[in-house]
Formats: C-alpha cells, structure tokens, sequence
C-alpha cells in the first residue's frame, strides 16, 4: 500500500490545497495531511481551528473519499514519515519562486532521510495564484474569498475579522 504525506501550515485550507489532496488520493492508496504545529510560524487561526478546517472542508468537498486523514506533526517531516512508511511527500508547485524552495527542501529532506521522496503536483490553473497568506491578507478586508476556500473557510475568515473588528 503506498502511502504519502501531504504536509503544509493549512492557515487556512484553500481550494489550491483541496486540489492538491484530491489528486493525491486518487494516484495513491492513502493520502495523510500532515499539519505542521508548534512551529516558528505565527498563526491566524489557532492548532485546533486549522485542523477542524482541514476535517470540515474534506467533508464538504471530498465527501465520499476514504483514504485521506489528517494529523498533526510537532517535528520533521522526515521523522514522521520514518515512523509512518510513507514513500513520498506531496508538495504542490505554483510559481518558479515555489519551485526554487521546494527544491532546495527536497533535497534536504532526501539528506535526511532517502526513502522518501517529494512529489510535485503542478498548481490547477484556476488556483495557481492562491495562497493562504493572499486569502488572510484580502478576506481582512471583507473581500469575498468564496470559490478560493471552501464555504466553511469563508465562513471562518468572516467570523474572525467580524470578532477582531
Ligand atoms: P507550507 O508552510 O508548508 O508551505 P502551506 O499550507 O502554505 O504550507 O502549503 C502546503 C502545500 O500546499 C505546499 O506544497 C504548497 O506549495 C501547496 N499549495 C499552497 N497553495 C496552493 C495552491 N493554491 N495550489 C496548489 N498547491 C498549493
């Protein structure tokens, strides 16, 4: 069975991320998204909240999927897939920018531990432009982020600006 990792911050899911983990699960037999916590980045939405996004927005978006779950890792990525026996880490590519990181962190993270391998999936068209840190930055601003981020994001963006305000 050949799993794999799917790790990000999730701050907060978005469709780009949703594209990304439909077509995992639909190439391998089991897809784990990782969510990394505890680490040096500040967050908007709190540990608990990022990942009741993740759990909620699967469900609206990929409900009869079965082969996707979620957990929280506070360490390397690399130690938990030692432990999980996944045999690659999804990463998604949407600019030359994205490209020049992720490949200096694949080849890190291959250093550190050769059996696992990244796997880049190219950004769908539709969401290429998006990011988690462009979604915060407008949604602060009352724009309309529905179509970017599943409807129970948008509903969560509203809330915290609504709360902040
Ligand atoms: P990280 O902090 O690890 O970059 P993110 O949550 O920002 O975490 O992203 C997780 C993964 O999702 C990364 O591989 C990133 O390139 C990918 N990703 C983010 N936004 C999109 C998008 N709009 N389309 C495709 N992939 C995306």
């Amino acid at each position: 069975m050949n799993t794999v990792l799917f790790p990000g911050t999730f701050d907060p899911i978005t469709g780009g991320h949703i594209d990304i983990i439909d077509r995992s699960s639909r190439l391998f037999d089991r897809v784990i998204v990782t969510m990394a916590v505890n680490s040096a980045k500040q967050t908007l939405f709190t540990d608990d909240e990022r990942e009741s996004l993740i759990r909620e927005s699967l469900k609206e978006e990929l409900p009869d999927r079965t082969n996707i779950d979620v957990v929280r890792i506070t360490g390397l990525l690399v130690d938990y897939a030692r432990n999980s026996g996944a045999i690659a880490a999804i990463r998604g590519l949407r600019t030359p920018g994205d490209f020049e990181y992720e490949m200096q962190m694949a080849m890190m993270n291959r250093r550190l531990y050769n059996e696992m391998t990244t796997i880049f999936i190219p950004a769908d068209e539709k969401y290429a432009s998006l990011s988690s840190t462009l979604i915060r930055e407008v949604a602060r601003y009352g724009a309309d982020v529905s179509g970017m981020v599943p409807a129970c994001v948008a509903r969560e963006l509203r809330r915290k600006w609504d709360e902040s305000r």
